[in-house]
């Protein structure tokens, strides 16, 4: 075991009652006031980009016992060293919690979360967790600050790429198998707090522009934007973020309807809430409070736990305290529930426990590591148009490889990728074909950003001599993420020019796109010949996108995000409601019906989509009974063969429509889905059970419910087919 400091000891091993809530409570009747209050404090290091370190104190606070925890420190060095200012100077000895935003990722960079949705592997996702957790417990961290299981259907948020799409059944299930992933039993050291964030409704800003308003009636809140948060909850994720956003007019930091009445009272949260960076100097700004001390008043008692980087409860706290403003109960709750979690990572029986210089070279960037980041890579990738199957690429051709991100290691990793960049055995496209001795030629054509059309000529010339020509275009890595909202989602700068001049030597076009968001493809979808939606694939991106072209491995992938004709469409997703009036009556006039005069309403690709270098047929599906009894189940099923030349993996879906409600429902809704193999020829049957537990929704009157009447139903490869079955619940 790693030798564990002299103070350390004779504190804490005397606290071998293993119950943590005696504990907890012995020790807080041994805390100050400074102490328990700073244990709510969280203060970014210095080696935090994002921002100035707030208080050039705060490492003398550290060593008083007066900060809690500490954001983007890392690496087992740094992180024992200030552990032990907090560990040998402070009275009690109390360990720090060291959080950081490990995304994707620590070193070894899987694909950004929104690309990972896309495998609907849930399996897949839990392992990258996993991995991350791992990665960063070696480098001494206790604390991710993911996932985000904010669900956006507005392609202009940046921060979409950092969720799981558009979907509340799928998005739920992806932040259960990420919280397994990251926090696992919280019994090893491989394993991290995860934190759900955050909460809420901060992937509803008004017009996908970060930060902005939120307001939304209570049904579509808890039928849409809780219930990850609430699946997270199920899975025993140890903390919540709240979020910028205002909601329904109250800053969510300081909304008590969100932390208190629902979080603690309906869904009794146990672990802590955490604000978001600077969120409670924000509710100044929103106009919701007067001065940084009136905000941090809010935060505390609407049931924020811990202040990350406003320093209000640093500074203020104790007034609120002695002013009679805040009942010092609430503060004894914030500080236990925030040292359950230290006991529960065991960091008082050794505050060093995930410093370990061994675990740290032995674990990151392991082979294992590396391997996952590949097949994940693979299997995030969506092919999304394959006129003529010009791909797979035969070895033979010869090709012509273009575009500002052919040849890049930087973008690649997309959002939040947090000590990704640091690793330098990387490669681009062009490198792995050059590793791969294929032969091509290659020019950048063009930048992203820059309007600079002096390398078009050679782009065009290499097109000319080439058989096949392969575009790798996007978006830059911060063009999505944090802060990075577009209005214009179409190709940035002068990429879509570059394709049409090379569209003008005929060649056959193959567009790899690398994006943080759904795009406005229409024209792309016209204009070439295949385009793979690769998203930022992380680390080994390059080798994913390499097999994926010459057909080594089939893409898999289906979109968890619709992708519109148009920006004027969003918000755009499958499950829409019905109006009142029809929207696709050919030659109707248009006064009486809910559509475009300019666009249809349909998107370019919808939510589910897909396409594989094999075809896959459904069967007619059978319902073995078309009653359903609110006590039992009945079983959908189909069978799917794969008709093509190529082995593959086929993503089922279920959706069901629930005809008549007591409030109006989604044209359809995804209720279940399978990933299989099947190869070439081979055909297989897949069973979907349909209780009516899948059929709840929040009515009026916020219960969860389901009602009695009909329900249609369809299984498929996409959300875009018609119902083919009906049953009723009794
Ligand atoms: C983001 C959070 C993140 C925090 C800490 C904020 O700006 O909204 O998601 O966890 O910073 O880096």
């Amino acid at each position: 075991m790693t030798k564990i400091s002299k103070k350390t000891a004779n504190t804490y091993l005397t606290f071998n009652n293993p119950n943590i809530e005696e504990k907890v409570t012995q020790l807080m009747s041994q805390m100050t006031l400074d102490e328990k209050i700073g244990q709510t404090v969280m203060y970014a290091s210095e080696m935090d980009v994002t921002g100035p370190v707030l208080d050039a104190n705060y490492l003398e606070y550290i060593k008083k016992g007066e900060v809690g925890a500490v954001l983007n420190a890392s690496g087992v060095s740094y992180v024992r060293k200030i552990q032990k200012l907090a560990v040998e100077n402070s009275r009690l000895g109390i360990p720090l919690l060291f959080g950081f935003d490990v995304i994707h990722g620590y070193k070894t960079i899987f694909p950004i979360p929104l690309a990972e949705s896309c495998s609907w592997d849930l399996d897949l996702m839990e392992q990258t967790a996993q991995i991350a957790a791992r990665e960063s417990s070696a480098a001494g961290l206790h604390w991710t600050f993911a996932p985000m299981v904010d669900i956006s259907r507005d392609a202009r948020w940046g921060r979409i790429a950092e969720g799981a799409g558009e979907d509340v059944y799928l998005g739920s299930l992806i932040a259960k198998a990420r919280v397994r992933g990251f926090q696992g039993n919280l019994e090893s050291t491989n394993n991290i707090l995860a934190c759900a964030k955050h909460f809420a409704g901060y992937g509803a800003a008004q017009a996908g522009r970060d930060y902005h308003t939120v307001d939304m009636s209570d049904i579509e809140l808890r039928n849409t934007h809780l219930p990850p948060f609430k699946a997270a909850l199920n899975e025993g994720v140890a903390t919540f973020m709240t979020a910028f956003n205002e909601l329904n007019g109250v800053p969510a930091t300081g909304n008590k309807y969100l932390l208190d009445t629902i979080l603690r009272k309906e869904w009794n949260f146990k672990g802590f809430v955490v604000t978001d960076y600077t969120s409670i100097t924000e509710m100044i700004a929103h106009g919701f409070a007067e001065n940084l001390k009136h905000a941090g008043e809010i935060a505390i008692n609407a049931g924020s736990d811990m202040d990350m980087q406003s320093g209000a409860y640093k500074n203020h706290l104790k007034e609120y305290l002695n002013e009679k403003k805040l009942d010092k109960e609430r503060l004894n709750e914030a500080v236990k529930s925030i040292l359950r979690m230290k006991f529960k990572l065991g960091l008082f029986d050794d505050p060093y426990r995930f410093c370990d210089e061994e675990k740290e070279k032995q674990f990151i960037l392991s082979k294992e590591h590396l391997k996952k980041a590949t097949e994940t890579a693979k299997k995030s990738i969506v092919l999304l148009k394959n006129k003529n199957k010009v791909l797979p690429l035969k070895n033979t051709s010869k090709i012509a490889l273009i575009g500002p991100l052919a040849d890049d290691t930087h973008h690649i990793l997309g959002t939040w990728a947090a000590f990704g960049r640091e690793n330098k055995n990387i490669i681009s496209i062009k490198e792995e074909l050059e590793n791969k001795n294929i032969d091509f030629k290659y020019t950048k054509g063009c930048d992203i950003l820059e309007e600079n059309r002096e390398d078009f000529k050679n782009a065009i010339a290499i097109a000319k001599k080439s058989d096949v020509v392969v575009m790798v275009m996007g978006e830059t890595e911060n063009m999505s993420g944090e802060a990075a909202c577009r209005t214009n989602i179409k190709l940035p700068g002068l990429q879509q020019e570059l394709i049409a001049e090379i569209k003008k030597t005929g060649k056959p076009i193959i567009l790899v796109l690398m994006n943080g968001r759904p795009l406005d493809l229409s024209w792309e979808d016209k204009t070439v010949n295949a385009i793979l939606e690769t998203w930022f694939l992380g680390t080994n991106c390059a080798a994913a996108i390499t097999e994926v072209l010459f057909g080594t491995y089939n893409p898999s992938g289906k979109l968890t995000v619709t992708f519109p004709r148009n920006v004027g469409q969003i918000p755009l997703f499958y499950n829409q409601k019905n109006t009142g009036r029809p929207t696709n009556v050919p030659n109707a006039d248009p006064r009486y019906t809910s559509k475009y005069l300019d666009v249809a309403n349909s998107p370019l690709y919808p939510f589910g989509y897909g396409l594989s270098y094999t075809e896959f047929t459904y069967s007619k599906v059978t319902l073995d009974a078309n009653t359903l009894f609110f006590n039992t189940s009945i079983k959908a099923s189909v069978t799917i063969t794969n008709t093509g030349n190529y082995d593959g993996e086929e993503i089922v879906q279920l959706y069901i429509k629930d005809v008549v409600g007591s409030i109006t429902r989604p044209i359809k809704e995804l209720k279940g889905f399978k990933k299989i193999t099947l190869k070439k020829g081979e055909s297989k049957t897949v069973q979907f059970e349909i209780t009516a537990e899948l059929l709840k929704f929040y009515n009026q009157k916020q219960d969860f419910v389901c009602e009695e009447g009909e329900f249609k139903l369809f299984i498929a490869g996409s959300s875009n087919h018609k119902f083919t079955n009906t049953f009723f619940l009794k």
